[in-house]
């Protein structure tokens, strides 16, 4: 599996990197080789040759350093949708996919476009913080995760939420829904990092992205989850949603 972190020294807000240590630890317990690239601003790589593309978080301001150099790779990068890459985004890495992000101040950061969702950012007194359960459906499989938020930016116009929040915000203040799903994508508030405590969701994502250069359907050898889902379930029931 080739993984590309994108803007890894910009975009890593509580502990996003996690996400690639998880995916690469899932990968190497099955025997199957994974690798990860980096690339930042100016760098030049080509986004088709990966199957997965991990964006993490960033505050207002490494979007602001960041969605100009995002903007120039906008064909490459539905190259590589068209191609079935996979994306998986996380909070200001998923609004940069959107129409566009509005700070606080009225700095409109434009976003990649891909998909009709946009985020405006909120009043201090509805800004998104804390712990954040979700019921997540995705591939037919409905199942918890866990993880932390916090953003200002409100998303709106989301056709397709990856889950309905159990605990915590979600897309908005007080919406019910959150995060973006489609066959493709996985984009979410959800830091924490998002995959060590749901190893469900590391698992789709890798099946997923195996896909892209296997014709024949993917199986994923089990392994053992007792101490992650122990941890997520400490949490789950912390929150009073297990
Ligand atoms: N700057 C964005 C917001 O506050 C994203 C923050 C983040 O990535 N945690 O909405």
């Amino acid at each position: 599996m080739k993984i590309l972190w994108m803007y890894h020294n910009l975009m890593d807000l509580y502990g996003d990197k996690g996400n690639i240590h998880v995916l690469k630890m899932r990968c190497e317990k099955r025997s199957i080789s994974c690798t990860v690239d980096t690339c930042t601003i100016g760098d030049s790589i080509d986004i088709n040759a990966y199957d997965l593309f991990f964006l993490g978080g960033g505050a207002d301001h490494e979007q602001s350093l960041i969605f100009e150099d995002l903007l120039k790779r906008k064909d490459n990068i539905m190259e590589a949708y068209k191609n079935r890459t996979q994306f998986l985004l996380i909070c200001g890495g998923y609004q940069l996919f959107g129409a566009y992000y509005l700070d606080q101040s009225g700095n409109r950061i434009e976003g990649l476009n891909m998909f009709p969702y946009y985020t405006e950012s909120s009043d201090r007194d509805h800004r998104c913080i804390g712990n954040i359960a979700l019921e997540v459906n995705v591939d037919g499989e409905t199942f918890k995760t866990i993880g932390f938020e916090n953003h200002g930016g409100q998303t709106k116009n989301v056709d397709s939420p990856l889950g309905r929040v159990l605990y915590g915000h979600g897309n908005t203040f007080d919406g019910g829904y959150e995060g973006f799903v489609n066959e493709q994508v996985i984009a979410t508030y959800m830091h924490g990092p998002l995959l060590p405590k749901n190893p469900r969701l590391a698992d789709i994502i890798i099946k997923r992205a195996l896909q892209k250069r296997s014709n024949e359907e993917i199986i994923l050898e089990p392994l053992d989850d007792t101490l992650e889902l122990k941890a997520q379930e400490v949490m789950l029931k912390r929150l009073n949603v297990l």
